[in-house]
């Protein structure tokens, strides 16, 4: 694995809890000569992990449509930033040049793109692992909802199993370098479990 990709909040979020998990995560991903790729803004916890990398003297590779970019959310000093002409660009770029992806705490943006990764990875379109770190149990209610819709069979185990959850972002890391995809074809398999 050479790039990571983070999904963050745009906000800092009301606990300290998240900024330390941030900047965690930052030193997890340094110490282990891992690249940054986020959505290249400066504000919020986005901001946070990505100034905690470049302090750290790790890579930092930004992704931002236009439209923000012009809005002055860019973060100016990355190592690289990658201005796209929308959205859906965006998260493309950020899908090819990563190996793995993480959501921190974070609102609906967030959640829309760790849950369009989890998706690609149930299709097999690709076979990197995604995972939440759930900082003070900022998704409990969330993980609490998805073993009701495998209870209620509409995600199969498999699928569910497919996303990592863990507290720190280290032990994410070290599960992330031990992940092996379900083969694609088992998507077919009505039988598995
Ligand atoms: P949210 O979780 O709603 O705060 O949105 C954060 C996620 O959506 C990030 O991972 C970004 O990719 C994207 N995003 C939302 N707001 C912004 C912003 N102001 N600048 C750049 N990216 C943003």
């Amino acid at each position: 694995m050479k790039n990571i990709c983070v999904y963050c909040g745009s906000s800092p979020g009301r606990l300290e809890a998240y900024s330390d998990t941030a900047r965690a995560l930052a030193q997890a991903l340094v110490e282990r000569d891992l690249g940054l790729v986020y959505g290249g803004a400066s504000v919020g916890i986005m901001g946070l992990v990505a100034d905690s990398v470049l302090q750290l003297g790790g890579r930092v590779v930004g992704v931002i449509p236009e439209a923000l970019a012009q809005k002055e959310l860019a973060h100016k000093s990355l190592t690289e930033l990658h201005v796209t002409t929308s959205m859906h660009a965006r998260k493309t770029l950020m899908v090819e040049l990563s190996d793995g992806f993480i959501a921190l705490p974070g609102g609906i943006g967030t959640l829309e793109e760790i849950f369009e990764i989890w998706t690609w990875a149930q299709l097999g379109f690709h076979a990197k692992p995604c995972g939440l770190l759930n900082v003070a149990g900022y998704y409990d209610g969330l993980i609490a909802f998805l073993d009701h819709a495998v209870a209620e069979q509409f995600v199969k185990p498999l699928h569910r199993s497919i996303l990592s959850v863990e507290q720190e972002p280290a032990a994410l890391l070290d599960g992330f370098a031990r992940y092996q995809a379900p083969s694609a074809h088992k998507w077919l398999d009505k039988d598995q479990t």
